[in-house]
C-alpha cells in the first residue's frame, strides 16, 4: 500500500511536471496547472462517492472497481470486511453453542459484573430466581435474594464455600449458593436445588436416630433385669416373671430386626423378587384365622369376603406381608368387640384387597406421614401393641414392587380403611365363575 502510495504521489508529481511544461510552452502556466488540480480532484471526488455508495449499499457487494491506489483502498477494505464477518459469524457460533452448553446445565449460573449487579444469566437460573429478560439485567443480587445468611455471604462475611438457604419463593425448597471469583472482579453465582439431597439426608438422620432409640429401649429393660438377676437371688415367681418380660422384649427387638431386613431386601433387591401364581383367597382365609386369634379377648367381628376365582401374579412372601401387616394392625387399633372387614376381589381395574375396621381412625393431618419409616400416631400405643414402626412402610414398598397402589382412608373416632389396588395385568382367573369365601367370627 505504501509503494501505491508512493506510486500514486510520484504520477501526481510526472503529470503535474509535464502540464507545467506544456502551460510554459502554450504560455498558460497558471490556467493549465488550475485546470490540472481540478480534474485531479474530480477524480478523487468520483472515487470518494463510489466508496460511499458501496458502503451504503450492503456488505456482501463487491467492491467498486478502480485503478490505483483506489482500487487497492477499496479492496483493502473489502478484505477487512470479510475478515471481519467471519470473526463474527465464529462469535456467534460460539456465543449460541455456549448459551446451549450453560442451557442444558441442571443449576442455574449468574454472571455478576465488578459492581455486584446482574449481566447474564442461563435457563435454569432463570426458572429457580424466577428472573426476567430484561428488567432483571443490572439488577443487584442482594434485591433478588434477600436473606442474612446470603447477604453475609456475598459481602464476603463468611468463610463458608457455599451457602444453603430458601428459596426467596418457596421456603419449601432448598438453594444452594456458590460464588466464584473469576476474570477482573467478576464473579459467578452458581445455583443448585438440594432441596432431595436434604430430605434424603434428614431422613437418613431421622433413621439412625430411630434405631438407635427402638433398639436402646428392649436393651435397657433387657441389661436392667440381667443385673438384677445376678446380684439378687430372685425366687421363681420372680425369675419367671423377669423372664417373660425379657423374653417379651427379645421379640420386640427380634421383629424389629426382621421388619428392617424385609424393608431393606424390599428397597435393594427388586429384580431378585420371584413371582408365581397366588391363591389370595386361600392365603386370606389362613390370616383370618391368626387375626382371630391376635384378637383374643377383644371379641372382634372379622368378616372375610374373598373371591376364590380371583388369583394374582406376584410374590406370596411379599402379599403375605402386605396382607398380614394391614390386618394385623386393624386388629390392634381396633376396641373390643369393634367390627373388622377383609375384602378381596376384582374388576375392570384391577384387583382389589381391602381392610376396612371401626377403630380408633386417624386425624387426616396424619394420613400422608403414616408410610414413612417409624412414623406413629400414637407412641405408646404403638408400643403396647409390640409395633415396629415399620408396618406401613414395608406395604408400601412391597405395593410398588408389586405394581399396585395403598390407598388409606380414615376419620379420627370412627375407623379406617386401607386398600390396595393391583393392576389387572397380574390378576389370574381360576374359571369363569366366581365364588365366594365368605367367613365371619
Ligand atoms: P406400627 O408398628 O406402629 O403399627 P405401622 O407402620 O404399621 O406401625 O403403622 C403406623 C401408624 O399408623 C401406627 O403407629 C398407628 O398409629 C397408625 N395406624 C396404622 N393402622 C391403623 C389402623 N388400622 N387404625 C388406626 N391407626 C392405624
Amino acid at each position: 500500500m505504501q509503494y501505491s502510495w508512493f506510486k500514486e504521489l510520484s504520477r501526481f508529481l510526472w503529470f503535474g511536471l509535464v502540464v507545467a511544461v506544456l502551460g510554459l510552452m502554450l504560455g498558460h502556466l497558471t490556467l493549465l496547472l488550475l485546470l490540472y488540480t481540478l480534474g485531479y480532484l474530480a477524480w478523487y471526488f468520483y472515487n470518494l462517492k463510489q466508496i460511499e455508495h458501496w458502503l451504503h449499499k450492503g456488505k456482501k457487494s463487491p467492491p467498486p472497481q478502480a485503478k490505483g491506489l483506489w482500487g487497492e483502498m477499496f479492496n483493502g477494505i473489502y478484505r477487512l470486511q470479510q475478515r471481519s464477518r467471519k470473526r463474527n459469524k465464529r462469535l456467534v457460533k460460539f456465543l449460541n453453542r455456549f448459551r446451549e452448553t450453560t442451557g442444558a446445565l441442571p443449576y442455574g449460573v449468574i454472571v455478576l459484573r465488578e459492581q455486584g449487579d446482574i449481566e447474564w444469566w442461563n435457563e435454569a437460573a432463570q426458572k429457580l430466581l424466577e428472573l426476567k429478560y430484561p428488567q432483571d439485567v443490572g439488577q443487584r443480587m442482594g434485591n433478588l435474594i434477600r436473606h442474612p445468611r446470603f447477604n453475609a455471604y456475598i459481602h464476603g462475611k463468611t468463610d463458608e464455600p457455599d451457602i444453603d438457604i430458601p428459596s426467596p419463593f418457596d421456603d419449601q425448597q432448598i438453594l444452594n449458593v456458590r460464588i466464584i471469583p473469576y476474570g477482573k472482579n467478576q464473579r459467578l453465582v452458581t445455583i443448585r436445588d438440594v432441596t432431595l439431597i436434604q430430605q434424603v439426608e434428614q431422613m437418613r438422620r431421622d433413621f439412625v436416630a430411630n434405631i438407635s432409640h427402638e433398639l436402646r429401649t428392649p436393651l435397657t429393660v433387657l441389661s436392667g433385669y440381667v443385673e438384677n438377676l445376678l446380684e439378687h437371688q430372685p425366687d421363681e415367681a420372680t425369675l419367671q416373671h423377669a423372664l417373660n418380660l425379657m423374653s417379651q422384649q427379645t421379640r420386640r427387638m427380634q421383629h424389629l430386626t426382621e421388619d428392617l431386613m424385609l424393608l431393606s431386601s424390599l428397597e435393594n433387591d427388586p429384580a431378585t423378587i420371584k413371582r408365581e401364581v397366588v391363591n389370595v383367597a386361600h392365603m386370606l382365609a389362613g390370616l383370618r384365622e391368626q387375626a382371630e386369634v391376635l384378637s383374643g379377648d377383644k371379641n372382634h367381628a372379622i368378616v372375610l369376603e374373598a373371591d376364590d376365582n380371583v388369583q394374582l401374579r406376584g410374590n406370596p412372601k411379599e402379599l403375605d406381608s402386605i396382607f398380614t401387616n394391614l390386618v394385623v394392625n386393624a386388629v390392634n387399633y381396633t376396641p373390643e368387640k369393634g367390627r373388622i372387614r377383609i375384602c378381596w376381589y376384582a374388576d375392570e381395574a384391577g384387583a382389589h384387597f381391602e381392610v376396612h375396621d371401626t377403630g380408633t381412625g386417624i386425624a387426616s393431618h396424619h394420613l400422608h406421614r403414616l408410610t414413612e419409616r417409624f412414623y406413629r400416631v400414637d407412641l405408646a400405643r404403638s408400643r403396647e401393641t409390640g409395633g415396629s414402626g415399620l408396618g406401613l412402610a414395608i406395604v408400601k414398598h412391597a405395593m410398588q414392587q408389586s405394581q399396585g397402589k395403598l390407598r388409606i382412608k380414615s376419620e379420627l373416632g370412627r375407623g379406617s380403611s386401607f386398600i390396595c389396588d393391583f393392576p389387572a395385568h397380574l390378576v389370574v382367573y381360576k374359571g369363569p365363575e366366581s365364588s365366594k369365601t365368605i367367613g365371619s367370627a
